[in-house]
């Protein structure tokens, strides 16, 4: 302790109110147990502030514009003109609502919350440091403590985040104007996610992938219906290529240079370049030497089932704790890691985590795909459901894309499913939820659902799957 620290104590210390954190810390406070959240920037973390609200939000208001203004064929005439500034503004009014209540919740359960960069000084013991000029610091000892830093966007050489030309996704997401021209390097979720906003708000969009294709962490067949539609929305994409450098142009832009794997060179003009070539833990500063935290050779925190790290009072939850790095994930093992504190039975089982990307269309997975099912010794049986066939998506005037369910042809158990078209992000739920009861297809299939709707898609498709589908023809 230094002169001036203040000292207290608390059963459960969470650091970082991300969806980890601030969920660990209510389901903590829930069991009774006095609870401390400490958090230096602000409540939500990347997710609410500057991840997956804000991305969504940019989502829907780009949508908006851009099928406004793409309606003729059903008798709409509109051109619409978009204040970037204003469309800023809302979205910061829905990140303010959802963070100031996380903060109101936590007040609610009782959890204490403490503003300030929290470090390990021993196995027990935390120093915060309050930050501004003689805030001070405490030292708060704990008898377990929850790791929930999260992640932070990784930088390439020769492309540090400037806020001006070279943009992060949290830049991107700040944006108050629409550039012109935009170079996206990766083309992972978030840098297609990013891609289609801008490109629907009328930017000039290039995206710039080493591998050779968009979404690569995707079945080719879903990926392809992505890529298609995003060309259609004049995205360029330059695959097998890596950006090397950036540099100013004459025309007050800037120059994105990159390179194949032969070391040919291109460029392509922009006004911005945003890299979104994927995240990594934060895990510097946090004092986990001091606490005897082990981490991987990525930096992350190994933890096992119910998210303990090498310390037996110490958890790790969420980004810091390895793929896959999603908010939904992150909540649900700081919930684990709660239960196991306050003495519960709970542990993590990952057989059932579905997965969504907010392109156009949409893309949404969980549990096994055909070949990971065969990969695993299962023979599996797969049923698809085109969205063309669907009446629900003509009415909707999206049609693009599939749902297919993977399925166990002995037992009929449901292994997975993989979406691409409109709402697969609401649809994936309902395959979600057939993994993780041990449905069958027949469960799926003899379930009456609504007309017409979407969801119509994943009955029909385990119909399919069993050679009785009645609008789309058998397999
Ligand atoms: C552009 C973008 C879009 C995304 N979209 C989605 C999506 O649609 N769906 C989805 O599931 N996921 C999405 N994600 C991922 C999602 O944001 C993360 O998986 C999620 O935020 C992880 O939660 P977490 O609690 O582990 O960490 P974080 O949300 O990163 O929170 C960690 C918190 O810890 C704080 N912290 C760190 N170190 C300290 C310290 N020493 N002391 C005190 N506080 C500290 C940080 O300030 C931060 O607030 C997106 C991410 C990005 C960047």
């Amino acid at each position: 302790m230094v002169v001036g620290d203040i000292s207290t104590g608390t059963d459960v210390l969470v650091i970082g109110a991300g969806p980890g954190g601030y969920v660990a810390a209510i389901r903590a406070a829930q069991h009774g147990l006095d609870t401390t959240l400490v958090e230096r920037d602000a409540y939500g973390g990347t997710c609410l502030n500057y991840g997956c609200i804000p991305s969504k939000a940019l989502i829907t208001g780009s949508d908006l514009a851009h099928e406004a203004g793409n309606a003729e064929h059903m008798g709409i005439h509109a051109d619409p003109a978009v204040d970037m500034a204003a469309m800023s503004g809302w979205k910061d009014g829905v990140v303010d609502q959802l963070t100031g209540g996380v903060e109101k919740l936590c007040k609610a359960n009782g959890v204490n919350l403490v503003e300030g960069e929290a470090t390990f000084a021993d196995e027990t013991t935390v120093r915060v440091a309050h930050g501004g000029d003689g805030q001070g610091s405490e030292s708060i000892e704990f008898e377990h403590a929850i790791v929930a830093t999260g992640s932070q966007p990784i930088e390439i050489p020769g492309f540090e985040f400037t806020d001006e030309e070279v943009w992060s996704s949290r830049d991107a997401l700040a944006a108050d104007e629409i550039p012109d021209r935009l170079v996206v390097v990766g083309a992972g979720y978030i840098g297609m996610e990013l891609a289609t906003v801008f490109a629907k708000l009328g930017t000039d969009v290039t995206v710039v992938e080493m591998l050779d294709d968009a979404l690569p962490m995707y079945e080719s067949d879903v990926a392809r219906v992505v890529r298609k539609r995003a060309k259609d929305l004049g995205i360029e994409f330059q695959f097998g290529e890596g950006a090397s450098e950036w540099q100013e142009s004459p025309d007050g832009g800037i120059q994105v240079v990159t390179e194949t794997e032969d070391g040919v060179e291109s460029t392509y003009a922009a006004d911005k370049v945003l890299v979104a070539v994927g995240r990594r833990p934060v895990t510097e500063g946090v004092g986990l030497e001091a606490a005897g935290i082990e981490t991987d050779e990525n930096g992350f925190i190994p933890v096992d089932d119910r998210m303990r790290t090498n310390k037996d009072h110490v958890f790790a939850i969420g980004d810091v704790a390895g793929e896959p790095m999603l908010a939904h994930v992150a909540s649900h093992e700081g919930i684990v890691a709660s239960e196991v504190i306050a003495g519960e039975p709970a542990a993590m089982d990952a057989q059932a985590v579905p997965a969504a990307v907010f392109t156009d269309p949409e893309v949404a997975t969980v549990g096994m795909t055909e070949a990971e099912a065969e990969a695993d010794g299962f023979d599996p049986v797969v049923g698809e459901m085109p969205f063309r066939a669907s009446g629900r998506a003509l009415t909707a005037d999206h049609t693009d894309g599939f749902v297919r369910i993977v399925a166990d042809e002995e037992t009929g158990l449901v292994l997975g499913g993989q979406i691409v078209g409109p709402e697969a992000s609401e649809l994936i739920a309902e395959v979600s939820l057939a993994v993780e009861m041990g449905a069958t297809l027949e469960d799926v299939a003899s379930t009456i659902h609504t007309h017409p709707t979407l969801a119509e898609a994943v009955m029909e498709a385990a119909e399919n799957a069993q050679g009785q589908a009645i609008h789309t023809l058998n397999r």
